[in-house]
């Protein structure tokens, strides 16, 4: 079976629509949190993911429109975007989004948003920070979203190493642990707009980046429709 797995999809219809056609049949969608925050279709992309019966942990934006935690750790525009979201969306968007777990264990794998210590919050961003987490989960992999980047942190016998997935690259997983990050679908942060996504066949332990272009305009045009902030608009195509 393979699985789609997508994280930091941030609202965004256009960029998820494009990787699940991209993807292609999939036997199931793991989603690593932020379904919703900065951008303009939390509800279309909520039912999106429940017609595909999706798994799906809670991320820190997530958290903040269903009232879980508050929004004063989030930047400003986080914050607007949030507030926005919290207004706009149905009471089904809510109740499913505020019933998500902050962990999924399935197999080998441990699914949360931010990092196995810290869920909500910590951003596995170096080698040091993914070393500091392994002793947090029992699985032997994780999975985590938060900073819209794709990464590959390995367990070598001396050190941890870092790498940087491009589209099209493969990971053979063994006995070595892993923390995998897929990269952002929504809101990619590594100034290549294309969304992110991976392919994981747990049986075989295959895993594949993928980078798949999207109308980014139409996402723009919904936003500005919704007033959602320039800087958030903005930054959806950003390639500099
Ligand atoms: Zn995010």
């Amino acid at each position: 079976m393979t699985v789609a797995v997508l994280t930091d999809l941030h609202a965004n219809l256009a960029a998820l629509d494009a990787v699940l056609e991209a993807l292609g049949p999939v036997g199931a969608v793991w989603v690593l949190g932020d379904i919703v925050g900065y951008g303009p279709d939390p509800d279309a992309v909520v039912r999106r993911l429940r017609a595909r019966g999706a798994v799906a942990v809670r991320g820190n934006h997530d958290a903040a429109v269903t009232g879980v935690i508050g929004t004063d750790d989030f930047n400003p525009v986080a914050r607007e975007a949030a507030h926005w979201t919290a207004r706009t969306i149905s009471a089904a968007t809510r109740a499913w989004l505020h019933d998500l777990p902050e962990r999924l264990e399935i197999g080998e794998m441990t699914l949360v948003h931010g990092s196995p210590r810290d869920p909500v919050w910590e951003y596995v961003t170096d080698a040091r920070i993914a070393e500091a987490n392994l002793p947090a989960f029992t699985t032997r992999h994780a999975l985590v979203g938060h900073t819209h980047l794709p990464r590959i942190f390995r367990a070598e016998p001396d050190r941890v190493s870092s790498q940087v997935p491009v589209d099209g690259t493969v990971l053979a997983l063994d006995e070595r642990r892993c923390i995998l990050n897929p990269g952002g679908v929504g809101q990619p942060r590594d100034m290549d707009p294309r969304a992110c996504a991976m392919l994981l066949d747990p049986a075989t332990g295959r895993a594949e980046w993928r980078r798949i272009a999207y109308p980014v305009g139409e996402t723009q045009a919904r936003m500005r429709e919704a007033g959602l902030p320039g800087s958030l608009i903005d930054r959806l195509a950003a390639d500099w």
